[in-house]
C-alpha cells in the first residue's frame, strides 16, 4: 500500500450517493471525510418520496450489511394495487392503466422512501465524520511528500485536510463536476417547473392502492400533472403522510421572481392555485397539505445524449446527480446514484484505497449505465412536460 492511502477520501455532499459510498468506505475500512453545505439533516425540506428499483435495491443492498439492509428495508413503504394509473385531474375519469411491472421491484410491489429516512439510515456509524456548514467549491491538487493528493476549497476561504482523493456528490450545481470535467458535465434547464408536496395520509383515501397520475389538461400547452403513490396499510395511521409531485410544462408553473428556493405557504399556494377546478376526489391532497413541506423545484437533466468523457483525473471523480442529473420522470435519478456509490466502493475496496487507475475505471463502467438512464429519463420527461433540450443551445444551471 502506497503512503498516500493513509490520508482520507475526501466526499462533498452527504446525499445519497455519498453517504452510501461512505459506508462502503466504512466497511472496508477506508479513512474518509463528508462536507456538507447544510447546518443539518433537517435544514431543507427532505419531502419527496423516491420509487427504488430492483437495480437500486441490489446496489444498497450490495454495500450494506444485512442487519443495516433490514433497517433500510423496514423504513421502505410497499405498494400493491392494480399498476400505474392515470386520472383526469377535472373530471376523475381514468384515462390509462398501465401495467405494474414496469414500476415495481421486490415482491411484485412499487418500493419507496422518503429521501429523509434514506438519508438518515444511509449515514449511521458515518455522523462524526460529516462536517457541516462546508460549501465545497472546487479543489486544488497537491505534489509532495508523501506523493500528492487532494485539498477541497470551501466558500468561507478555508480548506480541507490533504486527502488522497476527491469524490464529488454535491448534486446538479457540483463545482467539482465542472472543474473535472472542463465543463463537459452539464446540466440543461428544462423551463418545466414543479412543487412537491406533502398531505396525511387519509387525504388520500379516495384514490385507493397504487401509484397515480393526475392529469389537467384544460390548458393548452400548459399542462400540469401530479404523480403520487398510495400504500392503503397506512392509510389510517394519522402519524403517516405521503407525498405527491406535482410537474408542469415550461411556463406553466412559476415561482415569485423566479425564486426556486421557495420552500412552505408560499409553494403550498401556489399548488392550490392550479387544483381549484380539479375533481373533489383529489381536493384533499391539496387543502390538508404540510404547508411547511412543500417545495418548488427546476426540472433539470444532463446531457440526453449520454454521459460525456472527459480526461479522468486519478484523484477526482464525480458521483450521483454530480454526474448524471435527471428529469423526475422514470424515477431513475436516486437509483443510479445508488450503483455509482456501490461501484465506486467496490472499486476502491478492491485496490486497498486510493490507487491510480480506479476513477478511470469507475466512470467508464458509470457512463454506461448512466447514459442509458439519462436517455430513458429524458425521452419520458419531454412526453409528460412536453419540454425540448438542444445541447447547443438550450440553457443550462
Ligand atoms: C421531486 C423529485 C422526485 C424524485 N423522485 C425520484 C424517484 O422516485 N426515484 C429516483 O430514483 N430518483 C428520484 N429523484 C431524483 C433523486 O432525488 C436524485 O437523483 C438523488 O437525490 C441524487 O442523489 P445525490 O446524492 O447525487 O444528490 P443529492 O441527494 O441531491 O445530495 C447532494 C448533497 O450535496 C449537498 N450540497 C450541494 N451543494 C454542495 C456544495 N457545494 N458543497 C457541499 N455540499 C453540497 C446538498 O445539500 C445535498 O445534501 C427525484 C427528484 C425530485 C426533485
Amino acid at each position: 500500500m502506497s503512503a498516500t492511502t493513509t490520508k482520507p477520501i475526501l466526499i462533498s455532499g452527504a446525499g445519497l450517493a455519498s453517504l452510501l459510498l461512505a459506508q462502503s468506505l466504512r466497511l472496508s475500512k477506508i479513512p474518509f471525510l463528508i462536507f456538507e453545505r447544510d447546518a443539518s439533516f433537517v435544514f431543507r425540506a427532505q419531502g419527496y418520496r423516491l420509487r427504488l428499483s430492483s437495480e437500486g435495491l441490489d446496489a444498497i443492498e450490495s454495500v450494506l450489511e444485512p442487519k443495516h439492509f433490514e433497517r433500510f428495508w423496514d423504513v421502505c413503504g410497499k405498494t400493491g394495487g392494480s399498476g400505474f394509473l392515470t386520472l383526469d385531474a377535472i373530471t376523475g375519469e381514468e384515462t390509462s392503466r398501465s401495467a405494474p411491472m414496469s414500476l415495481n421491484s421486490r415482491g411484485g410491489q412499487v418500493v419507496g422512501v422518503a429521501r429523509g429516512d434514506m438519508r438518515r439510515v444511509f449515514a449511521e456509524g458515518c455522523e462524526e465524520f460529516i462536517h457541516w456548514n462546508k460549501r465545497v467549491t472546487g479543489y486544488e491538487l497537491t505534489t509532495g511528500d508523501g506523493g500528492g493528493g487532494v485539498v477541497a476549497l470551501f466558500s468561507d476561504g478555508t480548506r480541507s485536510a490533504e486527502g488522497s482523493m476527491l469524490v464529488g456528490g454535491e448534486g446538479i450545481y457540483s463545482r467539482v463536476a465542472k472543474q473535472v470535467s472542463g465543463g463537459r458535465l452539464k446540466v440543461y434547464d428544462t423551463g418545466a417547473r414543479g412543487i412537491h408536496g406533502q398531505a396525511p395520509s387519509a387525504a388520500f383515501a379516495g384514490l385507493g392502492e397504487g401509484v397515480f397520475r393526475l392529469v389537467d389538461a384544460s390548458r393548452p400547452g400548459a399542462t400540469v400533472s401530479v404523480i403520487t403513490n398510495v400504500r392503503s396499510r397506512d392509510m389510517h395511521d394519522p402519524g403517516v403522510r405521503f407525498g405527491w409531485t406535482m410537474g408542469g410544462h415550461p411556463g406553466a408553473i412559476r415561482a415569485p421572481n423566479d425564486d426556486y428556493t421557495i420552500v412552505g405557504a408560499q409553494a403550498a399556494d401556489l399548488a392550490r392555485s392550479f387544483v381549484g377546478g380539479w375533481h373533489p376526489r383529489f381536493r384533499p391532497l391539496f387543502d390538508e397539505m404540510v404547508e411547511s413541506e412543500a417545495a418548488f423545484w427546476k426540472i433539470t437533466c444532463s446531457t440526453p445524449s449520454g454521459v460525456p468523457e472527459w480526461p479522468s483525473d486519478p484523484r477526482v471523480t464525480v458521483i450521483g446527480d454530480a454526474a448524471h442529473s435527471m428529469t423526475p420522470a422514470g424515477g431513475l435519478g436516486a437509483n443510479t446514484a445508488v450503483r455509482d456509490s456501490a461501484l465506486l466502493g467496490r472499486l476502491l475496496r478492491e485496490a486497498g484505497g486510493y490507487a491510480p487507475g480506479v476513477t478511470a475505471a469507475y466512470e467508464k463502467e458509470m457512463r454506461v449505465y448512466a447514459s442509458q438512464a439519462v436517455a430513458q429519463s429524458y425521452a419520458t420527461g419531454k412526453k409528460s412536460y412536453g419540454f425540448n433540450i438542444d445541447e447547443e443551445t438550450s440553457p443550462t444551471v
